[in-house]
């Protein structure tokens, strides 16, 4: 569902990415993580074509993102993300954030776009939220009406940038939930996140990166056992 292959990036003379080469399968989560500024961040918004590439392509189901002829804004609207601040649009209530990209992207008419909006309300557990303004709700709920807002729009995959790092633990833990629902019920995920306990649990691969590479891409036993690379046995001593 997601090729990336042989990118590199360089921000002027700073080279972000090195030859990066992941897949994830459709239905699969794989979760990437890294020390902070190894580019992880980077490579994910590489995928929706946020950040352009230099050298080597990235593909979304078959369309390669950035290419002469591709319809970026088509692409994107199919592609999920959910970032660490929670990026509702905070005059709207909870309900026209769920409807606003359905009605002005996909051209969804109201009646269809608030019946999926609430329906996908309904999955995140906050179905009677909906006028609400994002204030009035807590991190998490936040956070989980982000997560419903991307879903409403019938994404391929669902790419998620530190979900939870911006939460407190009560609330990291009911977006972890959803997170692990989404994951059973087969979305394709990528997942950048330092919640080893929720990879060990949902993810089905691991990435790990560290200044600009990707240095293991493992089964999730096997790089929790047995990492590979010393920079990984350092990183998990460090966060586990
Ligand atoms: P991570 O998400 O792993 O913390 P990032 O992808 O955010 O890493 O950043 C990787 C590196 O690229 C960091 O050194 C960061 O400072 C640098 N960087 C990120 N965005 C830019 C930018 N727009 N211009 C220049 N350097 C950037
Ligand atoms: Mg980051």
């Amino acid at each position: 569902m997601i090729e990336i292959k042989n990118i590199s990036k360089w921000y002027g003379h700073f080279q972000v990415l090195s030859d990066c080469s992941a897949a994830v399968a459709q239905g699969e989560v794989v979760l990437l993580c890294g020390p902070s500024g190894s580019g992880k961040s980077t490579l994910v918004k590489t995928v929706n074509g946020l950040e352009p590439v230099q050298q080597g392509t990235v593909t979304v189901a078959g369309t390669v993102v950035g290419a002469a002829g591709t319809d970026l804004a088509a692409l994107r609207a199919r592609i999920g993300m959910v970032f660490q601040h929670f990026e509702l649009f905070p005059h709207l209530s909870v309900r026209d954030n769920l409807t606003l990209g359905q009605i002005k992207v996909l051209g969804r008419g109201r009646d269809e776009a608030v019946a999926r909006g609430l329906h996908y309300l309904a999955r995140v557990g906050l179905l009677g939220q909906q006028d609400k303004l994002p204030a009035q709700l807590s991190g998490g709920q936040q956070q989980r009406v982000a997560i419903a807002r991307a879903l409403a729009m019938d994404p391929l995959v669902m790419l998620f940038d530190e979900p939870t790092s911006a939460l407190d633990p009560e609330a990291v833990h009911e977006v972890l939930a959803v997170m692990a629902e989404l994951a059973r019920d087969g979305m394709t995920m990528l997942v950048v996140s330092h919640e080893m306990g929720f990879a060990r649990q949902v993810a089905d691969r691991v990435l790990f990166m560290d200044q600009g590479r990707i240095l293991e891409d493992s089964a999730t036993e096997a790089f929790f056992a047995a990492p590979q690379t010393e920079r990984a046995r350092e990183f998990l001593g460090r966060i586990i």
